[in-house]
């Protein structure tokens, strides 16, 4: 059955605060699916959509990580039945038709639609969905552990798959939030040296019990890295902060690789000399393929990428929220259902 409403974590204008309501649940129509919600995590994506000055739609349901429960299909969906776990990413449609699509690329497709940006997203008890990107998550993971992976997870695996580095070689990440936490895991497991670069000395704390080869504070940690080892083979930034871009582009060695990969408003300077002379790369890095997310929930399983979470209600958003704003969270925040 169907319930006519739910409550959902929303914005209702363009930079306003993030409020619970209680919005209207569809049927779901064809192609589609009806999720009962177990978990949502917090992303700071999420925050970055409060910080537009335009949205698509409003009110907006927020959430983009999430982890349930086929609750009702809609006509003509297949490969999933009533009762089957569901994981729901970013990444809520594509065209399926353009040379991105054709290419496994298809979170580049500029046609896509958004969970929490262009489409209602399901920080929120139950959701409609399209059927073709739900993901499959092993029922072994308990949902709240799973949720981070779905955006978190994949962002930070998908960031270090750019990057492109062999065993042995050397990676520095910036940020050790949610992304971060979970990034120094994946590098371990890949055979990296792993450098954490954060502002928060409890972040740094978590990051050298994760086993990172080295932990730095974000200010000079770009001379710092040069000094102790020559240089990193690639910088990663799991942060929007065009400071941390600085830093992870200082800590580079000659022909190093910087990716980028957290989202900002604001703007960064290119050093043009320093990257022609020194053969840099710096590459965006979105998500990651379908792979890369298979991937993430097989390691999970294994206890590589295992998420740091804090539970909290759905009444609880909007004040976690404006923690994460501070930078206060460890881990992930995940609203349980
Ligand atoms: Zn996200
Ligand atoms: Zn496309």
């Amino acid at each position: 059955m169907t319930p006519s409403h739910t409550a959902a974590a929303i914005l209702t204008a363009p930079r306003g605060a993030v409020t619970v309501a209680s919005v209207p649940v569809a049927e779901p129509g064809t192609g589609e699916v009806l999720v009962r919600m177990e978990a949502c995590g917090l992303c700071h994506s999420d925050l970055f959509v409060a910080s537009l000055e335009k949205l698509p739609l409003l009110p907006l349901t927020l959430g983009h990580e999430g982890i349930g429960r086929v609750e009702a299909l809609g006509a003509g969906v297949e490969g999933f039945a009533v009762g089957d776990r569901a994981g729901i990413t970013f990444l809520a449609s594509t065209c399926g038709a353009c040379e991105l699509c054709l290419s496994g690329r298809e979170r580049f497709c500029p046609r896509q639609l958004n969970f929490g940006y262009t489409v209602n997203g399901v920080l929120a008890g139950y959701a409609v969905v399209p059927a073709p990107f739900l993901v499959r998550v092993p029922d072994a993971l308990p949902a709240a552990e799973a949720a981070p992976l779905c955006c978190a997870g994949w962002t930070a695996y998908g960031a270090l798959r750019e990057a492109g580095l062999r065993p042995g070689q050397s990676v520095a990440l910036f940020g050790m939030g949610g992304l971060g936490h979970l990034a120094i895991q994946y590098a371990r497991h890949l055979g990296l040296r792993v450098a954490a670069v954060d502002v928060s000395e409890s972040k740094l704390e978590m990051a050298r019990s994760l086993g990172a080869d080295l932990a730095l504070a974000a200010e000079n940690a770009g001379r710092t890295l040069q000094k102790q080892w020559g240089g990193a083979d690639a910088a990663i930034v799991l942060t929007g902060s065009p400071a941390a871009i600085q830093q992870a582009f200082r800590s580079l060695k000659r022909t190093g690789t910087l990716i980028t990969s957290g989202l900002s408003t604001n703007q960064y300077e290119l050093p043009i000399v320093d990257t022609v002379l020194k053969g840099i790369s710096i590459r965006g890095s979105y998500l990651g393929t379908r792979a890369d997310l298979d991937e993430v929930f097989r390691l999970a399983q294994s206890g590589v990428g295992r998420a740091h979470i804090e539970r909290h209600s759905l009444d609880q958003a909007p004040a976690v929220f404006e923690r994460m704003r501070q930078g206060e969270i460890l881990g992930r925040a995940v609203v349980v259902f």
